[in-house]
């Protein structure tokens, strides 16, 4: 059995202070949720809003008050009215007509703002989700956002194409890093460019010496799905 809580201390402990690492629990039990947040752990991150983080969310009960949710996968519209009780953060947000969605159903689900980040297709893989990684379809995505008073703008996301050698992501990570340097001078206050969210269990080293300042890590953790 993996000893979950002395994987998630020494990865912890690996990483600069700075750097946030956000536990990707996706097909992991409740019971092993609850290992990694005794453990320590504060940041879950989950893929499937419905049934699966709507279900685990109501089964942690009191221990959900200790944890951030992050949502890290796609969202889908008819998940979004389900999603905004739960996540803290959406990680996923990939055009404006998304962001617009998602900023009319806000207040109904009693919060002023959701936090979001803009996800970045830095592979331009036809099968993941978000922005082309280039600087217009950035500054494009930043103004559309600026109109919305509900959805807070805190960043950048991507995943990049999965390869067994995480140098091969290190294009893909730099990529997004430069378009997280222009989002900064570019929102001028109308939310903030300050997370940057990449690397996974194979690939996260790399992730922050490229700049990331929040890593997701699942099996890395928990063992092979
Ligand atoms: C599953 C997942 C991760 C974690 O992947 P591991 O290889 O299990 O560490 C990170 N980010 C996203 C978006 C994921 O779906």
């Amino acid at each position: 059995m993996v000893d979950i809580a002395a994987r998630f201390n020494e990865i912890r402990d690996s990483l600069p202070d700075e750097v946030r690492l956000v536990v990707a629990s996706k097909s992991r039990s409740v019971e092993e949720i609850r290992q990694v947040v005794e453990a320590g752990a504060r940041i879950i991150g989950e893929n499937y809003t419905y049934p699966e983080a709507v279900r685990k969310y109501e089964e942690l009960g009191d221990l959900t008050d200790e944890i951030r949710w992050e949502l890290i996968g796609h969202l889908q519209k008819n998940d979004i009215n389900k999603a905004l009780p739960i996540f803290d953060r959406l990680q996923t947000v990939e055009s404006v007509s998304k962001a617009r969605h998602i900023d009319k159903r806000v207040e109904k689900a009693g919060r002023e703002t959701v936090p979001a980040l803009i996800e970045v297709n830095s592979g331009q893989e036809e099968n993941k989700y978000g922005i082309d990684p280039d600087e217009e379809s950035l500054k494009e995505i930043i103004d559309g956002l600026k109109d919305l008073s509900h959805l807070k703008l805190e960043g950048l996301m991507t995943m990049g194409p999965y390869s067994g050698d995480p140098e091969d992501a290190r294009p893909y990570f730099k990529v997004t890093r430069e378009l997280f340097e222009v989002g900064k001078d570019y929102v001028k206050g109308e939310g903030s460019m300050e997370v940057l969210s990449m690397g996974m269990s194979n690939s996260y080293e790399v992730a922050v010496e490229e700049g990331a300042n929040m890593v997701r890590i699942g099996t890395g953790i928990f063992g092979p799905r």
